[in-house]
């Protein structure tokens, strides 16, 4: 395991400095660590080949969080995200738990499947159809196998069909035959194979019950593959000089009740989850769009829209966090293959499997719920914001590296925190 002594005040270094103690600690290899140095991203060429129209890149600052322990396996977790505050967030937060269990983030993966579905229209004898379509399922997995035999010879493949009738009412004049097919994609998130599956299947359909095609899809409501990812907080270790680790554990608690009774809570709970989450899938070069789909459909499953991470207290007084949701990512597949990025993040979290990643990637979103709710319930959320949100003002006011440093310290002594407050000290600074 790679010595994480070296990484102790990492934030204060450099960034030539950072890249310089990954190398040394053993956590990056040489090339790695020039990828880094030298900023050698996507090139022009390879992004020329996976959109259209391209033109340039558009970058977004990439970075570790640091003290994550999940499963008693220590982690480096890569984030490319442009917000202020959410890596040191991350950070902080996986410090309580880790220091609070030296296992850390305990997650499992609760399956890992993905399902499409088939709509049919004008399906005439609906309670027919569906007995047909159960007795064939046998020969319908057969075909959707056959139409993408590598997956079955990797192990995985097409496992089972169900099949729903969705009649007409008062709000939708249409009926849908739906047919729903589950698959094992392996290490991919399966969208085009199961796509290619989906369409394998509609003529068949079509001939054995009847009715027309409407679409035939993946689902990114993936509710089959779901990520838990738990962790427990002494109380002690949530103490500060103001409050007692109960109060800060019970307001936490309290939070947590509040965004199950409130939807614009609930919503801006959820955000911060995927503050940390998305973060990671886009390093991972996974496709966020899809799992932000994923996981706000998830939360709203009981019909009222959940927090994702909810808290409560164990026998013993701890704080207890848990999450559930839907982490449908591949460690093939995609950009992931082709962006040097993506590859990297992928070695620096020890190549893990798809089952492994989602479970990293739900105890990131829980240890950014702690840390927001923390803050929130303590000193508030802006104090922890200012420094980062400082120099950002005062970069887009046009000051120099030079220039920001002692700026920030110059603004966040002044009482309003804003652009023209910044563009003031910079002209008073150059004179
Ligand atoms: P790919 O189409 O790239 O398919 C994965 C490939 O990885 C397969 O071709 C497979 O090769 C190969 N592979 C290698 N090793 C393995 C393994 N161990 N297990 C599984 N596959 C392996 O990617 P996905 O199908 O995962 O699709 C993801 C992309 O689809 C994303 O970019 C996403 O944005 C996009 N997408 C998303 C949609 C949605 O979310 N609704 C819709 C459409 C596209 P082989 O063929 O030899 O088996």
């Amino acid at each position: 395991m790679p010595d994480l002594t070296p990484l102790a005040k990492f934030y204060k270094k450099t960034r030539q400095e950072r890249i310089d103690t990954l190398e040394q600690a053993e956590w990056i290899s040489e090339a790695q660590a020039r990828i880094l140095r030298e900023s050698l991203g996507l090139s022009d060429n390879t992004a020329s080949h996976m959109i259209e129209n391209q033109l340039s890149l558009y970058q977004i600052p990439y970075g570790i969080a640091l003290n994550f322990v999940i499963n008693g396996k220590p982690y480096l977790i890569p984030m490319a995200t442009e917000e202020p505050s959410v890596i040191a967030a991350a950070s902080n937060a996986a410090k309580l738990v880790s220091l609070s269990n030296p296992d850390g983030f305990v997650t499992e993966s609760l399956d890992r499947q993905m399902v499409g579905q088939i709509a049919l229209t004008n399906v005439t004898e609906p309670d027919l159809a569906m007995l047909k379509v159960q007795k064939k399922e046998e020969e319908l997995l057969t075909i959707a196998n056959l139409a993408h035999p590598s997956i079955v010879k990797r192990g995985g493949g097409a496992t089972s069909i169900q099949v729903k009738w969705i009649p007409a009412n008062e709000s939708n004049p249409d009926s849908f035959l739906v047919v729903y097919l589950t698959v094992d994609t392996k290490e991919a998130m399966g969208a085009n194979m199961l796509n290619t599956m989906l369409e394998s299947l509609v003529a068949p359909l079509e001939a054995l019950i009847g009715g027309q095609r409407l679409m035939a899809i993946l689902s990114n409501y993936a509710s089959q593959s779901l990520v838990r990812a738990t962790c427990v907080v002494k109380p002690q270790i949530l103490a500060s000089v103001t409050y007692s680790g109960e109060l800060v554990r019970d307001k936490i608690i309290s939070a947590s009740n509040f965004a199950r009774a409130d939807i614009y809570r609930a919503t801006t709970h959820n955000k911060g989850i995927m503050n940390g989450i998305d973060a990671l899938v886009l390093a991972s070069g996974n496709d966020w769009r899809a799992i932000e789909a994923g996981a706000h459909a998830y939360a709203s499953q009981s019909g009222s829209y959940q927090p994702l991470a909810t808290w409560s207290k164990d026998e013993d007084g701890n704080l207890v966090g848990e999450i559930v949701l839907p982490m449908p990512v591949g460690t093939v597949g995609g950009s992931i293959a082709i962006h040097p990025m993506a590859q990297l993040s992928h070695q620096l979290l020890g190549s893990p499997q798809a089952k492994e990643l989602a479970q990293i990637i739900g105890a990131l979103g829980l240890a950014q719920n702690l840390a927001a709710l923390k803050a929130l319930v303590t000193v508030g959320i802006q104090k922890g914001h200012m420094s980062l949100q400082a120099k950002s003002l005062l970069i887009a006011c046009g000051a120099t590296d030079e220039e920001i440093e002692p700026l920030t310290e110059a603004l966040l002594k002044e009482p309003h925190l804003n652009q023209e407050t910044a563009m003031t000290l910079l002209k008073a600074y150059r004179g």
